[in-house]
């Protein structure tokens, strides 16, 4: 498939369904992630404003009609891209970003509140303390966005995004019936999430707004609290260097955190090429400035292949690794 044919049905959709849209041919993905590595995707596309549900539909079906892959494209903070890149259209959620005003009376009676899913989720955090409305300050300086951590059921603190998730706006295709893809409403199920598991996971869509269940809070409590869970990463070294958040899943059958059982076999600043597992850190590996997405794979691989060996302990990755490897 050409950048070419990808061009023809930008245009094509553009005309047909009208949306203001940035888009950037052969963009490097290490611009658009947390890691700072990966190659370029065909195609970076970020639609935003009016014209923006239509315009994606359009994009989805015409893509699916001529066999381009996309790639939804949130924070870009829990992925390694390859170095060969994404082939095809990474649909760039970061530019459909705020709260969503609909039905505003209707949902703020029910402490309910709903963002466009390429809200940052600190600015989701904010905006909701504004609001005076408790609950997701434990997701406070987490980067990445509201659509990526629905997606990952992301969590921290002993909390995870599920707990507070109310439903999601999906653009979805259910590829049994060979439908198109349309609008849906997906409620929360409690049962169909899991530790890092989400239902979006098992279907092909794309998320674009999602609402969050909260209760009314103190708001100096609340500020209080989201001090110090951001205080408590920076302390920590979160953003010391690029990175992806933790490396691997935690596993209660182990016993003990993934870091620690990385730690105490001695692990810790290991490095392949420019990826180093954090000094100060076991589960954390960092970009040390000219890492490259096949680096931190081995790093990975060699990691899990290490604990296995050492513990019998079968380490399962958290960050994905996208793109063509
Ligand atoms: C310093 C640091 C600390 C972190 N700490 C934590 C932590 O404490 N807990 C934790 O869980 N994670 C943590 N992470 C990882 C990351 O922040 C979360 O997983 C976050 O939820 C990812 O969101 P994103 O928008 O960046 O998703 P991306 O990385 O862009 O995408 C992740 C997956 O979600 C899909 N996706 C994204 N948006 C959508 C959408 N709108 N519709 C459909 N699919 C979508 C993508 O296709 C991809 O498969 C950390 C990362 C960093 C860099």
């Amino acid at each position: 498939m050409s950048v070419e044919k990808i061009k023809e049905i930008i245009k094509k959709c553009l005309k047909e369904t009208p949306c203001e849209v940035s888009f950037f041919y052969n963009e490097p993905l290490k611009y658009h992630t947390t890691f700072k590595v990966g190659g370029s995707v065909d195609c970076l596309l970020s639609p935003k404003g009016d014209g923006f549900r239509a315009f994606c539909i359009n994009i989805l079906n015409t893509c699916r009609a001529h066999n381009v892959p996309v790639f939804i494209l949130g924070g870009g903070a829990n992925i390694v891209v390859s170095d060969k890149g994404i082939r095809g259209i990474a649909l760039d959620m970061s530019e459909w970003k705020g709260k969503l005003q609909s039905q505003r009376e209707f949902f703020a009676k029910k402490n309910e509140i709903i963002f466009k899913s390429g809200t940052s989720i600190d600015e989701a955090v904010n905006t909701a303390c504004a609001e005076g409305l408790s609950g997701i300050e434990f997701l406070a300086g987490m980067p990445g966005t509201v659509g990526g951590a629905v997606w990952m059921n992301a969590r921290c603190y002993e909390s995870e995004a599920a707990d507070v998730f109310g439903w999601a706006e999906v653009i979805f295709c259910e590829h049994e019936l060979k439908s198109r893809y349309t609008v849906h409403k997906v409620e929360k199920n409690a049962a169909d999430f899991a530790y890092k598991q989400s239902p979006f996971q098992k279907m092909d869509c794309v998320i674009i707004s999602a609402s969050f269940r909260l209760k009314k809070g103190d708001k100096e409590e609340m500020l209080n609290n989201i001090k110090k869970y951001r205080e408590d990463r920076e302390k920590k070294g979160h953003y010391r260097f690029p990175s992806a958040g933790s490396a691997f899943k935690n596993n209660r059958d182990f016993g003990k955190p993934t870091g620690q059982i990385i730690d105490e076999l001695g692990l810790k600043g290991r490095q392949v090429g420019g990826a180093q597992i954090a000094p100060f850190h076991g589960n954390i590996i960092i970009n040390t400035g000219n890492a490259c997405a096949n680096d931190i794979r081995a790093l990975v691989d060699e990691t899990a292949l290490e604990v296995k060996k050492k513990t019998g302990f079968i380490l399962e990755p958290e960050i994905l690794f996208v793109g063509e490897w």
